[in-house]
């Protein structure tokens, strides 16, 4: 409740203070009067200058038939006042001759009830009600979405300010390394942002809404943030999850807010983060569907419909789930233009490397084409992670530049999990070192598959031991020869354990799994088996969207699901097979691997040539 605004309690709070001040003062009724003790009291009432007495539970307050001089303590100091009337406590011990006394000295007695008054008595039972009614009152509102103004006027406005940030960015497509056709594409917005007359003069469609597609960390935001910073205006960025994660309600509004603002500070570029957050299908949610998102959703597209023709407001929004989006989302006038963001190949691996590594001291000819080609498949935000990693392991051993070896460990740290320590008895090393000499061999005498990296049996992340392949470049295409060694090469570890122990072990699970997810996806996505034909199925689809898997029917029959599962079957049985056969008749090399692994722990691919080629 971050954006609590306390303001209207505090207000809230001193009206009620100051009606008891008020109550208070009346019932006094304006009498100067003093506090005095119970004997002073009953001393005045002996001299019979006691006109009359208002008795409350213990408190007796009343009046002196003369003026009378009473000394009184305040703020330390005696100080003596001339009063008509007074105030004191009857003590607990009960003093029976008061009333006869009072009597005799002919003193007015009224006795007043000690129940509090009728308005304090309402006061008590009505304030728990107001305060109550208070907060859904301000809950409504800002359900409503009423804009600003009022006591609460800062509450669904100071959300956007928190969450949406404005900045005059710096950035330009010089720091984005690499992605040379999305910048291309991407040129046609900055001109827009530049010249607004002169690029409608020309004739230019002028855009609206561009859709930045691709996987997490490859430099989305960058490169929105490189559009604003090229064409000078201002970047109004927000996530889209943080629309919907705050209050209910505020999402709405927030989107409002991020447009009212952006058009007022026009040209700019609102940037909106992970886009399928607000954006997925509507009606594609469960579990008791999702109005927020939906009302989000729709404030977004008609603050998009709304623009008017020539305001200089481009929203730029990136996903890496382009498929789950509301087709609405995707209609001309809103995100009509999609730029691609790929995964960067190794030569602009190596560009962002090098944009990276100018933040450190590197030591002297490093080849960062090296590590960019060890790396395939990582994104910018990993690359600039292994740097960073490779930096405080650099400072960790106290050396003054980053070197080949920081580097090397970096990525091993990323790719295969950080070492562990832990303890392994040897018949469990030895079973290791069999598991990885298997995939290894495997590997070695299959012609065509990745070379062999790294090899080790110190464990890493889950695993006890890693057999580590790179391809030599970033590949596009699998041929099935290809895929079918990878199946080989992933039994490789539990075959070799059945073949030296004559048992496997729990530790191929993993293997197991890739090797299940393979075959599946050849079968079902890439057509690749023959018996059930070039077709591909809503199975082994890549991270299926939650809701859209639980919608999506079963499209094919109970036959062909049959057929599928032998078909899955039978791939991976022929990948154990073959692997089978390999590491049979390649048993001492086999033997020799594993002892080298035992030995040595780590072997990199030019000491795994040596022992098998020796
Ligand atoms: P996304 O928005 O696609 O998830 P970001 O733009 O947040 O990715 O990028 C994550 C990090 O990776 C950023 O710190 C960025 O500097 C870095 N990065 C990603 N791609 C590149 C690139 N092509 N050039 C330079 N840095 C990059
Ligand atoms: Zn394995």
């Amino acid at each position: 409740m971050g954006e609590f605004s306390w303001r209207p309690w505090i207000v809230v709070m001193v009206a009620i203070l100051l009606a008891n001040v008020l109550f208070a003062l009346f019932a006094q009724q304006n009498i100067q009067t003093a506090e005095i003790s119970y004997s002073r009291f009953r001393a005045e009432l002996a001299a019979d200058n006691i006109k009359q007495v208002r008795i409350k539970g213990p408190i007796i307050t009343g009046e002196f038939r003369a003026r009378t001089k009473v000394s009184e303590q305040v703020q330390g100091k005696a100080v003596v006042r001339d009063v008509a009337g007074f105030g004191t406590v009857i003590p607990a011990i009960s003093d029976p001759t008061l009333m006869p006394d009072l009597s005799s000295h002919k003193v007015e007695v009224t006795a007043l009830s000690t129940e509090s008054s009728a308005m304090v008595n309402a006061l008590i039972y009505v304030a728990p009600w107001l305060i109550i009614i208070g907060i859904w009152w301000f809950g409504t509102r800002a359900l409503r979405n009423q804009g600003p103004g009022g006591m609460l006027g800062g509450f669904s406005r100071s959300g956007a300010r928190t969450y949406t940030t404005q900045e005059k960015v710096e950035v330009t497509f010089d720091d984005v390394a690499g992605l040379e056709n999305s910048k291309l594409e991407l040129k046609e917005i900055v001109d827009y942002l530049r010249n607004p007359k002169q690029f409608e003069r020309i004739g230019g469609k002028v855009p609206k809404g561009v859709l930045l597609v691709g996987p997490p960390g490859t430099g989305k935001t960058l490169m929105a943030r490189a559009v604003a910073g090229e064409a000078g205006v201002t970047f109004f960025s927000i996530s889209a999850s943080q629309f919907i994660e705050m209050f209910v309600g505020v999402g709405a509004s927030r989107v409002r807010d991020l447009f009212t603002n952006a058009k007022k500070a026009a040209p700019s570029i609102i940037f909106i983060d992970e886009l399928d957050a607000v954006g997925r299908s509507r009606g594609a949610g469960f579990g008791g569907g999702h109005d927020e998102r939906e009302q989000t959703l729709n404030q977004l597209l008609s603050e998009m419909d709304g623009f008017d023709q020539h305001q200089e407001v481009i929203v730029i929004a990136a996903t890496n789930r382009p498929d789950v989006l509301d087709p609405a989302l995707l209609r001309p006038g809103r995100f009509d233009r999609h730029v691609v963001i790929e995964r960067p190949d190794w030569r602009d691996r190596e560009k962002i490397l090098l944009v990276n590594v100018a933040k450190i001291a590197l030591a002297e000819g490093i080849d960062l084409g090296v590590v960019a080609r060890g790396t395939p498949g990582m994104t910018g935000a990993d690359l600039e992670n292994l740097v960073n990693e490779a930096a405080i392991l650099a400072s960790r051993e106290g050396a003054d530049t980053v070197g080949m070896e920081h580097l090397e460990k970096a990525k091993d740290k990323i790719l295969m999990g950080g070492e562990r320590k832990m303890f392994i008895s040897p018949e469990e090393k030895r079973v290791t070192a069999y598991h990885e000499a298997g995939h290894t061999l495997a590997a070695r005498l299959l012609p065509g598959t990745d070379p062999i990296h790294k090899v080790t049996i110190i464990p890493r992340g889950m695993a006890l031991g890693v057999t580590q392949q790179l391809p030599e470049d970033d590949r596009y295409h699998y041929p099935l020869s290809y895929l079918e060694k990878r199946l080989v090469v992933a039994m490789g570890g539990r075959v070799a354990e059945r073949l030296v122990f004559g048992e496997v072990s729990t530790g191929a699970q993993n293997d197991l799994k890739q090797v299940t997810d393979l075959a599946e996806k050849m079968v079902c996505q890439w057509g690749m088996s023959d018996k059930v034909g070039p077709m591909t199925f809503s199975r082994g689809e890549e991270q299926p969207f939650l809701g859209m898997k639980l919608a999506a029917e079963k499209t094919f029959s109970e036959a062909m699901a049959w057929r599928i599962d032998q078909e899955i079957a039978a791939f991976v049985r022929r990948a154990e097979q073959r692997a089978e056969g390999l590491l049979s008749a390649n048993r001492s090399k086999l033997d020799r691997l594993a002892a080298a692994l035992q030995e040595e722990e780590t072997l990199d691919g030019a000491r795994v040539d040596e022992i098998i080629g020796g």
